[in-house]
Order: C-alpha cells, then structure tokens, then sequence
C-alpha cells in the first residue's frame, strides 16, 4: 500500500478499516466498469428484477409529485403505508400488528440494520444461518455484536435444522436471523421446518428472531410462504422485515419496513430519526400503491423467475464437477464449483471462489458473485433475474471456459 493510502486509512475509523465492502456491490462495479470499456459483460452479479416496476405504481408516485408530497415524511412512514403494510401483513402473513408496529425505512437493508443496531450489544452474540447475505455478518459488526455462524448442509438444501440452531445457542446469543427464501442459496424454509425453529426460540426467552422475508412473493414450491411471527408464542420477539424491491421490482426506490413490538419499533423509530429521518415521501406513495394493490404482476414476474430457475439449474448441471441444488425461491442459483478449486488454464491458478469468480469475469465476461462473502467458500452466486438468452450465453460461456481448467 501506497505511504499516502496508509495515512489516509489510519484516519478512517476503526469501525470502518474493520468493514468488509459488499461483495455483491463490488462485483457489480467491476461488471461495470469492464463494460464501459466496451466488453460484452453479462451481469449476474447483482440480485435485482429486470422486470420495471408496474406501471399502477408509478402512477401513483407521479400523482404524490402533483399532490405536492415534497416535504419530510413522518419519521416511521406515512400513517397510510404504515396501515397498507399492516393490513398486508394481516392478508399474507397471519401477523396480527397494527400500523403502530411498522416502521417504514429506506430498504429492507436499511431495516435490518436498524433492527440490529437497536437489539445489539456490544458481545451479544447473532446466530446467522449460513449461506448468509453479505451484509448480514458486516452490520453485526458494526454494532460490535458476535456473529456466530450455523452452517446448513447442502445435502439439507443449505437448510439449517432445529437441531443445529439449538445446539448453538448460548446465554448470550441476543438474535437469531435468517433468509426465506435464501438469498444466495434460494432456499426456502417450509412451515414445518421453520415451526420447529419457532419451538426452540419459544424455549430460549432471550432470543429474538429476525426474519427477513424480501423474496416472500418469489416461491415456487407452490405451498405458500410461512411467516415465524405469526406463532403466537414468540410473536412479541420476532422482527419482520420486508420491503417493494423483489417482489414489485422496486429495488431503486428503497422502501422496506420492520414490523415488530412497539417497543422495538420505537427504538427503530428513534435512530432513524437520528440518523435519517422519515424515507422518500414519494417512493412511499408508490410502495402504498404496491401494498394495497393486486398481485398479478407479482405473479406474473415470479414464474418468469421459475421458469429461468429451470433452465439455468438444467444448464448448469450439464457442467462437469459442478454440484447444483434447486432453488425453490428468490432468483439465484449457487453451485458448489471447488471440484476446480486447485485446477489452472495454464495461466491462473483458482485456489477459491474469489478467484473463480474473479477469473469468469476476466476470461469470459460473466459477472457472479463468490460465495466466500455468503459464508459458502465452495460456490458461487449467479443471479437468474435477467434474459432467457443472457442466460444462455452466460452459462454456455461459463461451460466452454470451465473446460480449459485442468
Ligand atoms: N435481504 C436480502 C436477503 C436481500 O437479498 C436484499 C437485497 N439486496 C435485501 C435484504 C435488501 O433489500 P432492499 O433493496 O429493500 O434494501
Ligand atoms: N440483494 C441484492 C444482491 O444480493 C442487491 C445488492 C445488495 O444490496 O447487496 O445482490
């Protein structure tokens, strides 16, 4: 490192030296930055639709635009979000909150590192299944928690089971939290599984459970989406959060939202008015929109997803040495790749799936995401929300490259 960027790097914090940056962001830059140079990159790097938002929602931000909606927004949401979220929750998830029990932020990530700032102490400890979204581990250290990783089998589809969560469990284990469906792996948890999980939270009093539920509407198992905080008995420690990104493909509009005890909502409502006051007054009159609106486009963009589940997982598996489970949800797929790990093209040696990774994009042009930063070194992540024949190509090129590594 250069004299002038270790100087630069001792004055930033230590919060922030000790940060990880987001690896799912990160490739995503380089993807970029190669195709501004005038190479023909694909990105599956990052997880977002490539479907454009509904236009009923859009109506409905250009209206709060004429309606003069201009100024800041109640900290928490606007009572009418709030209350199109409640009454969601009610309709979908069997959550019984009320709209005092919301608190509106700006993106699902935003929620969850609300909800980790305002339960965390310092040396609390937060269970994190694993495969894990990259940013999971990263605000945990920020509010100087413990992350403590449980890892699920691939032979369970990378599901942890109740055993496992138990078996982890210390008097200083403050949370626990989770993806269903998963992000990178999408994994989903069935009723049964995540009951059983229920129980042992219903066991442990000082466990509160944070469920990220961002891709409830991208399921294909065809048997509903379960939420753990409609189980009466741990309801009051259990942390919903979700958002409009996945499944309204509003990914650049930022509105998620917790939905928890009053007291944890206070808390959230606290910081945030701290730290960033009320979301976007507008992109809250689109999301208002989204919630109290019908879910046929939500459907509709999730069997796209299902369909393109099924032809790169088919493809994918034609690839030698490549082991890939089947997503039952989200728009990932994840295939443990180390039967390469070791292997050279004569030029690079892939030691890991930073490497793999790195050298897909290099060599042909395919941006994915290592599943080092996922807590999964021996994947890598590739996102299905994009083209039938992006697809296509992408893995065929992934399939002709592989080829050259021995
Ligand atoms: N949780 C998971 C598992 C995600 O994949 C994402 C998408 N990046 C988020 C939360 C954050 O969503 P948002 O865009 O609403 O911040
Ligand atoms: N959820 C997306 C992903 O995992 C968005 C990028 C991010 O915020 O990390 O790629």
């Amino acid at each position: 490192m250069a004299t002038a960027e270790l100087e630069v790097k001792s004055l930033l914090a230590e919060r922030i030296n000790a940060l990880e940056e987001s690896s799912t962001l990160a490739m995503t830059k380089k993807a970029r930055e190669l195709a501004a140079q005038g190479h023909k990159v694909i990105s599956l790097s990052v997880g977002e639709p490539d479907f454009k938002t509904p236009a009923f929602i859009c109506e409905a931000a250009k209206k709060a635009i004429d309606d003069g909606f201009h100024g800041y927004s109640p900290v928490a949401g606007y009572p009418d979000l709030r209350k199109a979220i409640a009454d969601k929750l009610r309709r979908d998830n069997g959550l019984t909150w009320g709209p005092e029990n919301v608190v509106v932020s700006t993106g699902a990530k935003h929620s969850l590192a609300n909800a980790i700032q305002v339960l965390v102490n310092p040396g609390d400890e937060v269970l994190i299944f694993a495969p894990y979204w990259v940013s999971y581990s990263e605000m945990v250290k920020l509010a100087e928690g413990k992350s403590v990783v449980v890892t699920g089998a691939f032979e369970n589809d990378f599901k942890v089971t109740a055993e496992q969560f138990e078996a982890a469990i210390t008097p200083r284990t403050k949370v626990v939290m989770y993806a269903s469906p998963n992000n990178p792996t999408g994994t989903e948890y069935s009723e049964d599984e995540l009951r059983a999980i229920g129980d042992v939270v219903a066991r442990h009093e000082q466990v509160f459970v944070l469920a990220d539920e961002i891709y409830e509407y991208i399921n294909f198992t065809g048997k509903g989406h379960f939420s753990i905080g409609s189980m009466p008995e741990i309801r009051d420690r259990v942390i919903t959060v979700n958002g409009v990104a996945k499944g309204f493909a509003m990914t650049g509009w930022r509105i998620g939202f917790i939905a928890a005890a009053k007291w944890i909502a206070e808390g959230v409502e606290k910081l945030q008015g701290q730290v960033t006051s009320g979301a976007c007054s507008i992109a809250q009159k689109a999301a208002t929109a989204a919630f109290n609106g019908p879910l046929d486009e939500t459907r509709k963009m999730s069997e796209a997803y299902h369909r393109r589940r099924d032809l790169v997982v088919g493809l994918l598996r034609e690839i030698p040495g490549f082991k890939v489970a089947m997503p039952e949800g989200a728009f990932y797929a994840f295939p443990d790749v180390s039967a390469y790990f070791g292997k050279t093209d004569g030029k690079t040696r892939i030691n890991d799936s930073d490497d793999f990774s790195l050298w897909l994009l290099n060599e042909v042009f395919v941006a994915t995401v290592a599943g080092s930063g996922f807590g999964a070194p021996n994947c890598i992540r590739i996102s299905t929300a994009a083209a039938d024949e992006a697809l296509v190509e992408a893995v065929g090129r992934i399939k002709v490259s592989v080829a050259k590594l021995h």
